[in-house]
């Protein structure tokens, strides 16, 4: 193990901290992922301040630099993805094969928006005034503050930081601190990408001191946040406060509907794969399961068969399907739901436990609950641990009144050979993105990701939306002589 510490990227240069984070691998205890340097408010504060310099030139570069740019950074992180994944998956517990992918993904990012940046085109028309020439175009905004989670710590990263270099603002990125070692490397390849020194600064620390720092700043233009939903309304409010743009994504209890006429192994699979990977992790998981009663039982014991075969263990080693669950408080919050759900009259077909395996970390085996209703409060709340519910239901229509009586929204799915119920339910669904005989985890980068009610508040993400949020337009007239 290396005693470096890994720094700080403030103005361009490598900067120490006053403390030290110690990132430890949740599958493995005894393995230190590395030492981070700590920042604190003031080091947030000159970042935001080298960055506010920065822009002035940044706003004004030419687009085929930032493509140029955007470019290096998504080819690097797309061929060191095994070595990059690497990293993640010992910080984050997610498998090998997560992490390669997630960082195979966030390469994808920098190379959209680098075509992106060529892409930005404004509007020219006449004017109600003869002789007036009306021309709408879009500016950046500034300095934009991103704040990030754990669970997708190099994807979640890459989605915001590329469209706001893309369309020419300047960025202070602060990583969850349980994980900086995979926004470091990002910024360990954007140092050597020729992006002019202050437009993109690496602040590692808490969110308490760093995130507060950063979001309640004056000289900011613009937050875009991913995570709970606590810390998001609290950031909204600063944010409004200094009348910053603001954008946010957070949690959600999203369903999955299986139909008595679902093909019954696609049902299983994306279930499976929707509840389950990435250790149940994800904003888009599959958490409740509504299921209509006449495919109910066969569905239950299908489900069961295929979890029997579901590898849970260290995160490096090949063949898992599950990884470790990212630290010991999320491990007890998910045991603590396991009570919850018990004590509200769930039923427990499997699964639910804490593991001890050869290394010593967090692990869990995937849950599955039936008999269970969607007003239980481990129907209600997100979990975010590998824990499904099955909520039986007699018809469509109860299915989909299920699926909406939520307070979130951010997918939702469905599992039917029907184009009737199909089709109703893209109508009728109230989230942000719907799936038909596919997993709810799982979306493309090149279209538009987001939730509704307490899933998402603000523009958009990804694809062309995202110059939504990353931009400001500006309306020009002018009389030509
Ligand atoms: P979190 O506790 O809300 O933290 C998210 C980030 O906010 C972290 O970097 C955190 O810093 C920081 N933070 C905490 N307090 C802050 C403050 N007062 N001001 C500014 N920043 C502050 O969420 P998490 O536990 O990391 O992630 C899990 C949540 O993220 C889940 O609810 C999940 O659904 C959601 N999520 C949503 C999406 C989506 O796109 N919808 C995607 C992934 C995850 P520190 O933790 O470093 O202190
Ligand atoms: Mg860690």
């Amino acid at each position: 193990m290396s005693s470096e510490v890994y720094k700080n990227y403030i103005n361009g240069e490598w900067v120490d901290g006053y403390d030290v984070i110690n990132n430890i691998n949740p599958s493995d205890t005894s393995d230190v992922v590395g030492h981070y340097a700590k920042a604190n408010s003031g080091h947030c504060l000159e970042a935001i301040a080298a960055a506010n310099t920065a822009f002035d030139s940044w706003s004004q570069s030419g687009l085929e630099q930032r493509k140029n740019i955007l470019d290096f950074i998504g080819a690097e992180l797309i061929a060191r993805k095994e070595e990059i994944g690497a990293v993640l998956a010992r910080e984050e517990g997610k498998t090998l094969a997560e992490g390669v992918g997630e960082v195979g993904r966030s390469g994808q990012f920098f190379q959209y928006y680098g075509a992106e940046a060529l892409r930005l085109m404004g509007e020219n028309t006449a004017s109600v005034r003869p002789g007036v020439d009306v021309e709408v175009h879009r500016e950046p905004l500034g300095v934009v503050g991103i704040v990030t989670p754990w669970n997708f710590p190099m994807a979640v990263a890459a989605w915001k930081v590329a469209p706001a270099l893309c369309y020419g603002n300047a960025v202070v990125l602060k990583p969850a601190e349980l994980v900086p070692g995979s926004a470091w490397l990002l910024a360990e390849i954007i140092s050597r990408s020729g992006l002019p020194a202050g437009v993109f600064n690496l602040v590692m620390g808490s969110g308490r001191e760093v995130g507060e720092t950063l979001c309640t700043s004056a000289d900011i233009q613009a937050v875009t946040f991913t995570g709970s939903v606590d810390v998001g309304r609290h950031i909204a409010r600063n944010a409004i406060e200094n009348m910053a743009r603001v954008q946010l994504e957070m949690g959600s209890k999203n369903a999955l509907v299986v139909l008595n006429d679902a093909d019954l192994e696609t049902a299983v699979q994306c279930a499976v794969a929707g509840a389950y990977f990435g250790t149940g992790q994800k904003c888009t998981a599959s958490s409740r399961i509504i299921v209509e009663s006449g495919i109910h039982d066969e569905f239950v014991a299908a489900m069961t068969d295929a979890m029997n075969n579901l590898v849970v263990g260290n995160s490096m080693t090949p063949g898992v399907h599950i990884g470790a669950v990212v630290d010991e408080r999320q491990l007890n919050q998910n045991l603590k739901y396991m009570e919850i759900a018990k004590q509200e009259g769930a039923q427990l077909v499997q699964g639910g436990e804490r593991l001890t395996l050869d290394t010593e970390g967090y692990f869990m085996s995937p849950a599955l609950f039936i008999n269970t209703t969607n007003q239980m409060q481990i129907n209600r709340e997100e979990v975010f641990g590998p824990i499904a519910c099955v909520i039986k239901v007699e018809s469509y229509e109860a299915a989909l009144e299920a699926s909406n009586d939520s307070d979130f929204g951010l997918t939702s799915g469905i599992i039917t050979t029907s184009l009737k119920y199909a089709g109703h339910f893209k109508r009728h669904s109230k989230s942000g993105c719907v799936m038909v005989n596919l997993p709810t985890a799982g979306t493309d980068y090149h279209v538009p990701f987001g939730g509704r009610k307490a899933s998402s508040y603000g523009p958009r993400e990804q694809g062309q939306y995202a110059r939504d949020f990353y931009t400001i337009i500006k309306t020009n007239y002018s009389k030509p002589y």
